[in-house]
């Protein structure tokens, strides 16, 4: 391969030009990266959102970042970090539902807890 801005012949795999330092995109000499365009990696964007609105606020708006970041990475040729950025998503988007789960049980537990000793406390009343 050549070097695109000095025309200086290198050996492949090579990132930088020896001859003037230019940097050589890996994607560009075909050393690293395949030539073929992998299909973009799921962003699980929906999700992200909708755990965010009803789980875990939090991690639902970290989901959302990698998220973002799948489709920015994907565009930029960055395949690696757009599918490491899909897994990041899917794990916070995870996440986030469980904890929402959780929350949603703890809550209904703690209503029907709360629930339960009001109606013993006015059965109470009525034994009185
Ligand atoms: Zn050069």
């Amino acid at each position: 391969m050549f070097c695109p801005k000095c025309g200086n012949e290198m050996p492949n795999g090579m990132t930088r030009c020896p001859n003037c330092g230019e940097i050589i995109e890996p994607r560009q000499s075909g050393g690293y990266y395949n030539d073929n365009r992998p299909e973009k990696p799921n962003n699980y964007l929906v999700w992200s959102i909708l755990v965010t609105l009803f789980c875990c606020l939090p991690c639902g708006i970290v989901a959302i970042v990698y998220s973002a970041s799948v489709d920015s990475a994907y565009y930029a040729g960055d395949y690696a970090r757009a599918f490491s950025a899909s897994k990041k998503a899917y794990t916070w988007m995870l996440v986030s539902l469980i904890s929402g789960i959780v929350i949603y049980l703890a809550t209904v537990l703690f209503y029907t807890v709360l629930g339960g000793a009001a109606l013993m406390s006015s059965e109470a009343l009525y034994d009185l």
